[in-house]
């Protein structure tokens, strides 16, 4: 099937699609395929936002589908199916750091240089934000002209009115870059202002568009709370930043959902820690609907509270235990009890879930095999709990240290070095317990990104004209500091 006709069939299925009109025209381009875009709450919030400013119009483009080989056809939006070159204004949303290859893709496909330098004062003003800016946007530098750092809610009709001014493109930089919450790289240079708070006022976030073809499959999407009063040495969401937990009131989260949304997913960094998360799932599981939810903190679970899951639909409870031991999870500020993880397991139990998932970190500073073998042996606890019925598995990835962390600039562990401990723990737990690692490799390629600047980034086009494998990422960063090589057993 060709690209148009999946467009077509995709926006045939969508409720909520917007069509505004207005002479301020903007491409809100996501560097991934549609099902995953669609799953972002922060880009479904933008296009809803952007599309209620006045002579404003937003409409959508993403990364091809896997499947689908575009050729030398150029990236269209999905609404009005115009080339996104077209847009005065491109728009990119980043989540996280790999992500950037699928910007590049874009920016070849749009026509556009992806190096800023080699734009010409009429070529398209290339935008940038998403959560990759709460941790390390700086790769992004040659790239952008500019980039929104954080919460972009307050920010949108400032940076729509600058572009649209059409004053010189060089005198709204200067303007935008003496603004908090616009990074300039052209004038910063790889000095990154601080992130966006949104007014609480702005809050929830909220879906405009409900579709099967989403990797949340026809789920409303709405915000619980913004970020987290905690404070995990390891995390870019803890307690500094942006004054930590900001609660949306029940009645208000309640009040977004449309009454034709069939599944709801509550969404936000420790959506568990809502004080009235019970009376919430409540609510919407007692209205006949089904609900979602990102993973929980194991010690916040009750009978009322999984029982509400599991009558909402839920039958995989997702925990996070971020750490391979007791000792570990101390160190990392996570403040998570070995008996609440097992006291998860009897949950899931109880309460008829099919599956237990726990999500953890492998190679964080300070780890040694002592760690691992307490893993282990604790895995096989918490499934022995669990019971035949329940089945349940370790999601881990190599620990990345992120900037804006306590744990920024500690060294990755080595990919041969996170192999030798995948290894080990899958040994050590098979057949009870499943380990589903993410990639070292990969895991290696995001760190030179999360903790680089300007070089890193353009290391990564490198890799990306050379084929985007890893061979070309390893030949593409060798000179480059950080300078750990995907090969050195590193130790931290
Ligand atoms: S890991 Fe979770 S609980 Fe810890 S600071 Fe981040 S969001 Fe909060």
């Amino acid at each position: 099937m060709d690209e148009s006709a999946i467009i077509d069939r995709r926006l045939a299925q969508e409720q909520g699609t917007l069509r505004g009109h207005g002479r301020r025209a903007v491409a809100l381009v996501y560097p991934s395929p549609y099902p995953v875009g669609m799953a972002s709450l922060g880009y479904q919030a933008v296009y809803g936002i952007l599309n209620a400013l006045p002579d404003t119009v937003a409409e959508r483009a993403f990364l091809h589908d896997e499947d689908v080989q575009p050729g030398r056809a150029p990236l269209v939006t999905y609404e009005s199916k115009r080339p996104v070159s077209d847009f005065s204004m491109i728009a990119f949303s980043v989540a996280y750091e790999i992500e950037m290859m699928g910007l590049f893709t874009c920016m070849n496909r749009m026509g556009v240089p992806a190096l800023r330098e080699e734009r010409r004062e009429h070529d398209p003003w290339i935008i940038m934000g998403g959560p990759l800016t709460f941790s390390n946007p700086v790769p992004l530098g040659p790239f952008a002209d500019v980039i929104v750092m954080g919460e972009s809610e307050g920010l949108l009709s400032t940076l729509v009115d600058a572009v649209f001014s059409g004053a010189p493109k060089h005198a709204t930089l200067r303007a935008l870059a003496d603004k908090p919450g616009f990074y300039v790289p052209s004038i910063h240079g790889e000095w990154m202002p601080p992130v966006a708070a949104a007014s609480d006022d702005l809050l929830p976030a909220r879906s405009s568009i409900v579709t099967p073809e989403s990797a949340l499959k026809n789920m409303f999407l709405v915000e619980t709370e913004r970020g987290c009063s905690r404070g995990c040495t390891f995390c870019v969401m803890r307690r500094s930043t942006n004054g930590g937990m900001r609660v949306v009131p029940v009645e208000r989260i309640l009040a977004t959902i449309p009454d034709a949304a069939s599944r709801v997913g509550l969404v936000g960094a420790a959506v568990s820690d809502h004080p009235r998360i019970v009376q919430i799932i409540n609510a919407i599981v007692d209205g006949g609907r089904e609900i979602g939810l990102s993973s929980l903190r194991a010690d916040r679970l009750t009978p009322e509270f999984v029982g509400g899951l599991v009558r909402g639909g839920y039958r995989t409870l997702t925990i996070a235990s971020d750490a391979a031991s007791e000792r570990m999870r101390d160190e990392m500020q996570k403040r998570i009890r070995e008996k609440h993880l097992l006291r998860a397991a009897e949950l899931a139990r109880d309460c008829g879930m099919q599956q237990l998932k726990n999500y953890m970190m492998i190679g964080v500073p300070g780890e040694t095999d002592a760690d691992l073998d307490e893993l282990i042996a604790f895995s096989q606890r918490q499934a022995e709990i669990a019971g035949p019925r329940v089945r349940v598995s370790l999601g881990i990835a190599p620990f990345v240290a992120k900037r804006n962390t306590p744990l920024d600039g500690t060294r990755f562990v080595g990919v041969r070095e996170a192999e030798r401990r995948l290894d080990k723990l899958r040994d050590g737990l098979h057949p009870r317990v499943e380990v589903r690692p993410t990639s070292a490799r990969w895991a290696w390629a995001e760190y030179q990104l999360a903790q680089g600047g300007f070089a890193a980034g353009l290391a990564a086009l490198q890799a990306h004209r050379d084929g985007g494998a890893f061979a070309a990422w390893k030949r593409a960063f060798k000179h480059l500091e950080p300078v750990t090589t995907p090969s050195a057993r590193v130790g931290t």
